[in-house]
């Protein structure tokens, strides 16, 4: 018998109408809906949990924990697709879990401005240009005394300063190495999209503190879990005192599904990698992600008006062979003469994007995201191989 609330299972998870080849595309947020199609096979099965209701009531899950609010289960599975996967050195490192990584971020900035900075000089925060637009926005939205945007950071002019690093970067795609130009510097490393789907794994990442987050790794943006990998106890310790400060805790139903669905990715490929990529999520993207960097290109070169940033091959030492980079946004650029506002003209051509300008760059420029659903993806690149 069907119960109130069933729906729920068959309702489009993205909540977004279908769109039609004259519709109004909005690539504006790296919405992961791509992945959808993947956990509507048997992964998804193999992903769903039952929470009864007198389960994940108590505020703590792991009292003896710095972060006691952090699910073991989840704590678990982090670790194991991290060895897994070799792209980072998660082994005597601190574990945090935050409301994605944004939560996370912040925590980071404030963990790591001194508490007398209050005294009227506030910690500046940098990146380097082009740099993820929620950086200035998050770090100045309450007007803290402890920090603030302080803008690109290879021509900022100070000594001392919390730089964010973003690898493979939003919205270019670069590799990128901290810039820090002296020893009072400290580097927070997000590496949301350092997962072999988007780029060639080339080492275990070893950095002081580093954010990743299911959003951007399994396309489960909605569940809201990120998580922090931090090697110094206090900062780890200031960290989550934010996160306690700030919601108390993380959701322990957010974290159980998490596990549950990073368990049916690493399941998929150490119990069942003859599956083919039906169960093997990185390979499925993979594809994906080639496919569409593929009508992209194609299209960009039928337009003749637009340019994209070169394709960066490299060893993986995950997939074991030399690949291609797949970022998870195109940074395109216009060519044409008299186009000093890419953002405003796609926008009349009812393709929604983000302009340059939010990420330090210029107007010429728009970061499109490369994750929606693969009828939004189709619409956008004929419009684009269109436009003369
Ligand atoms: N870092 C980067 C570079 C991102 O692109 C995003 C999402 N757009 C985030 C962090 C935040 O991810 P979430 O809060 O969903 O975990």
């Amino acid at each position: 018998r069907r119960e109130e609330g069933d729906e729920l299972a068959v309702a489009p998870s993205s909540g977004k109408p279908p769109v039609s080849p004259d519709s109004i595309i909005n690539l504006d947020h790296g919405d992961p809906t791509m992945y959808e199609l993947f956990w509507r096979g048997d992964a998804g099965e193999r992903a769903t949990i039952v929470i009864p209701g007198w389960q994940t009531m108590s505020y703590f899950s792991d009292v003896g924990n710095i972060c006691w609010f952090l699910e073991p289960r989840f704590e678990r599975e982090v670790r194991r697709l991290h060895r897994l996967i070799g792209n980072a050195a998660a082994e005597g490192y601190h574990m945090l879990v935050g409301t994605g990584s944004t939560q996370l971020f912040q925590a980071a900035i404030y963990a790591l401005s001194p508490p007398g900075a209050a005294a009227g000089a506030p910690m500046s925060v940098v990146s380097p240009v082009p740099y993820y637009s929620s950086y200035p926005a998050v770090t100045d939205f309450l007007k803290s005394d402890l920090y603030r945007w302080a803008g690109d950071a290879n021509t900022f002019d100070g000594e001392t300063y919390i730089e964010l690093v973003c690898s493979p970067n939003n919205p270019d795609g670069g590799i990128r190495e901290a810039v820090l130009k002296s020893g009072t510097c400290v580097a927070v490393h997000d590496l949301a999209y350092y997962w072999p789907q988007y780029t060639p794994i080339t080492k275990a990442a070893a950095h002081d503190i580093m954010l990743f987050t299911v959003s951007k790794c399994t396309g489960h943006a909605g569940t809201r879990i990120g998580w922090a990998l931090v090697k110094d106890r206090a900062v780890a310790q200031r960290m989550n005192k934010f996160i306690e400060l700030n919601t108390i805790g993380v959701s322990k139903d957010s974290q159980l599904r998490a596990a549950k669905i990073l368990k049916a990715i690493s399941d998929g490929y150490e119990h069942a990698p003859a599956a083919g990529d039906r169960n093997r999520l990185f390979h499925f993207a993979r594809r994906h992600m080639k496919a569409r960097w593929g009508a992209l290109r194609t299209a960009v070169a039928a337009s003749g008006i637009f340019s994209l940033p070169d394709e960066l091959p490299g060893y993986c030492t995950f997939a074991k062979e030399t690949v291609a980079a797949y970022p998870p946004f195109a940074w395109l650029r216009c060519e044409k003469e008299g186009v000093d506002d890419l953002d405003g003209y796609l926008r009349e051509r009812k393709i929604i994007s983000r302009g340059g300008t939010k990420f330090g760059a210029d107007g010429r420029f728009v970061r499109i995201s490369m994750l929606d659903t693969d009828e939004a993806f189709a619409i956008f690149v004929d419009r684009l191989a269109a436009m003369k």
